[in-house]
């Protein structure tokens, strides 16, 4: 079973506030008439046994509420899908999934590699999680897709880590991702191009469809142990389109855990 959890949480974005609105924005995109809870492989979400929305976290420091919310989920072998936030809570969160799963790998999908050592002296900042991650060994493997906007200090940081980075400038619709690995998705949704999801703090065109993005989820080999959404910003959306996108990549994400 899936546990949805909610994390109201920004204080570590670097320039616009609001990503902290986004899990009720996202639950009710979910639950919104205009659609149904089936994923695109007909498994009905709407099921009692298939998800549990454990509501939002009440964080007060966020690194041991987060950490100790999500171990809470796993503990209850449920998989978490967290919701965000900003990419600030991944690092928590994969600190709790380092305990039960040593081996874990991350495909990381963000037009940003967000490893700077540290952003304006925060080293929790959102364009961070992933050096705090890398340099933990809190995971065994990092994939980043999506990438656009990587400068040179982040290419070092890549480097020094060994992240396998693939830039959309060289992007193959034809690649399948294959981890022999459990692996956990971790989809920032400024990934997307802002044509398909504007509801983002930082809009970096040239993005990846919402289409290949769901072929990433479907057609990727491995099995998947967790996931997150995060970076909507409700505050910069466009008529929900944004929060609708995050709540179908919810619905493909549990149609691969649950099938
Ligand atoms: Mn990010
Ligand atoms: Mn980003």
């Amino acid at each position: 079973m899936i546990g949805i959890i909610g994390f109201p949480y920004d204080q570590n974005s670097s320039y616009l506030a609001g990503a902290a609105e986004a899990p009720p924005a996202i639950r009710a995109a979910l639950r919104c008439e205009s659609s149904n809870m089936s994923s695109e492989s007909g498994l009905d979400l709407g099921l009692s046994s298939t998800l549990f929305d454990a509501g939002d976290c009440k964080i007060v420091d966020f690194r041991s509420d987060i950490e100790s919310a999500v171990r809470g989920l796993l503990e209850q072998n449920l998989t978490p899908i967290s919701l965000g936030g900003d990419h600030s809570i991944t690092y928590p969160i994969l600190r709790a999934f380092h305990q039960k799963f040593p081996r874990l790998a991350v495909l990381h999908v963000d037009a940003h590699p967000d490893l700077y050592a540290d952003f304006e002296g925060n080293p929790y900042s959102h364009a961070s999680p992933f050096a705090r991650v890398m340099e933990e060994g809190l995971i065994q493997r990092l994939v980043q897709i999506g990438i656009r906007t990587i400068n040179s200090h982040q290419r070092d940081q890549a480097k020094k880590y060994g992240v396998e980075v693939h830039e959309m400038k060289d992007w193959n619709d034809r690649t399948r991702f294959e981890f022999d690995q459990p692996v956990y998705f971790s989809i920032d949704m400024d990934g997307l191009d802002p044509a398909f999801a504007p509801g983002v703090a930082h809009p970096e065109p040239g993005g990846l469809t919402t289409r290949q993005v769901i072929q990433v989820i479907q057609q990727t080999k491995a099995k998947i142990v967790g996931a997150d959404i995060v970076e909507l910003n409700p505050r910069r959306d466009v008529n929900g389109i944004t929060a609708m996108v995050c709540a179908k990549l919810l619905k493909e994400l549990a149609a691969r855990i649950l099938t």
